[in-house]
């Protein structure tokens, strides 16, 4: 049997192993004490693990990437859901297509059952194994206590993540190593992330508050959920499906998003529900929370407002500029990483083929909502599946 060294432990790492681990000695190399760190942060709001929306309209949250678009075929929502009811975690369909496990299973027990596996099928586990680079014939270099030892097993499998959430140990810390082999990588930067806007005390006083059922929209994106007040901004599941739209305009220069309070309604309706209503009944009438007029006055010049006369068109667009993105550490996903011209169709790198990546820490970007463990577990799956091949 010939070995397999997998290094990183989360989603990517873990599902590799469990395909090879049928045909391979299989080792896991992982920098922390445990395994899966990040995934059971992800699954601290409720585990959202695939999606089930179906062909060209799942594939485009992915954007054109052909690879990527590979691996999604190979191994789908389908497939991922039969994976995980073959563990023992049989998952439901719930809001806006999101797959979730089985009610009452927990995080902690998706991972036990992968982990299970991988002991029934003998993978060797070591924790505390660092990757710190590579040796002259591009062997990973691993410290561990203190002291560095060479992996040398035929092929290598990288997974070793993003940069958000430093402390699950996703830190993109390892971007120089694979410089120093000649491997491009582009800077880490937030994805499905909350927005930076500068927001008056009127409007910071509803902070937590959520405002529900709008619509978010930036350059040709737009989406509709939820967008929560923060401290900083907006954030919430509204608001990361645009944040690619808001980097590219800050990119150029300047980014603002629209946001519809009534996206139900159209102009014209609102218009026929404001006309019999005193002035100070207007909001009422319509049925805006408070955060949402907050947002409304401060976002609509002074003299428009008082005026009131283009107010429907006002509630359906309220443009609020954007000064930045919230930093990566509190991003719940990464774009950047290793340039995705440098990996061949099969998940190996171009220029070292004994080397596969896959996972968050290659430069693919998708919103929430379960798209991004399903391009994990994807990529992960065709990494094994090509190096089961050799
Ligand atoms: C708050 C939050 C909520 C989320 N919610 C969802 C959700 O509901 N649905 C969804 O689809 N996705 C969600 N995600 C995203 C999802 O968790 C990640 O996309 C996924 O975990 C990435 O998997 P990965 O295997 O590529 O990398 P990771 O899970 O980041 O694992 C990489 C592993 O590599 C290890 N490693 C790194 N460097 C080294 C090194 N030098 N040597 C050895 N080991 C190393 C790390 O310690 C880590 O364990 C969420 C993320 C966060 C932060």
């Amino acid at each position: 049997m010939s070995s397999v060294a997998i290094i990183g432990g989360g989603p990517a790492g873990l599902i590799a192993a469990e395909q090879l681990a049928t045909t391979h000695e299989v080792h896991v190399y992982e920098q922390g004490r445990t395994l899966g760190r990040k995934f059971l942060v992800a699954g601290e709001g409720g585990l959202n693990i695939t999606n089930s929306a179906e062909g060209e309209e799942f594939l485009q949250e992915y954007g054109p990437t052909p690879w990527m678009r590979r691996a999604l075929e190979a191994f789908g929502p389908t497939e991922l859901r039969a994976w995980l009811a073959g563990l023992g975690v049989p998952t439901y369909v719930g809001s806006s297509r999101r797959v979730f496990p089985e009610r009452g299973i927990k995080p902690a027990e998706v991972l036990k059952g992968i982990t299970e596996r991988l002991k029934q099928k003998g993978v060797v586990v070591h924790t505390d194994h660092c990757f710190v680079g590579f040796d002259d014939e591009v062997r990973p270099i691993m410290e561990h206590a203190g002291k560095r030892s060479v992996i040398d097993a035929k092929s290598v499998l990288f997974a070793l993540g993003g940069a958000s959430w430093p402390k699950t140990g996703s830190t993109g810390a390892w971007t120089e190593h694979f410089e120093s082999i000649g491997v491009n990588t582009v800077p880490f930067r937030a994805s499905n992330c909350g927005v930076e806007v500068d927001l008056s005390d009127a409007i910071r006083v509803h902070a937590g508050k959520p405002l529900k059922n709008i619509g978010v929209s930036c350059g040709e994106r737009s989406v509709r959920g939820e967008v929560t007040i923060t401290d900083h901004g907006l954030e919430g599941n509204a608001i990361y499906p645009v944040v690619p739209s808001v980097r590219e305009a800050l990119d150029a220069g300047a980014a603002e998003i629209i946001i519809d309070l009534k996206p139900d309604l159209t102009a014209e309706q609102i218009d026929d529900k404001l006309k019999d209503a005193a002035w100070k009944e207007r909001m009422a009438a319509l049925r805006l929370d408070r955060p949402s007029v907050a947002l409304l006055k401060t976002f609509t010049p002074f003299e428009r407002y008082v005026d009131g006369r283009t107010m429907a068109q006002d509630v359906k667009q309220v443009r609020i500029p954007v000064t930045g993105l919230r930093p990566i550490e509190e991003a719940i996903s990464t774009v950047g990483g290793i340039a995705l011209d440098q990996i061949a169709p099969d998940g190996s790198l171009v220029m070292h083929p004994h080397l596969f990546v896959a996972g968050e820490m290659l430069d693919w970007d998708a919103p929430t909502g379960g798209f991004l463990l399903q391009g994990v577990f994807s990529t992960g799956r065709m990494a094994a599946d090509a190096i089961a091949k050799r």
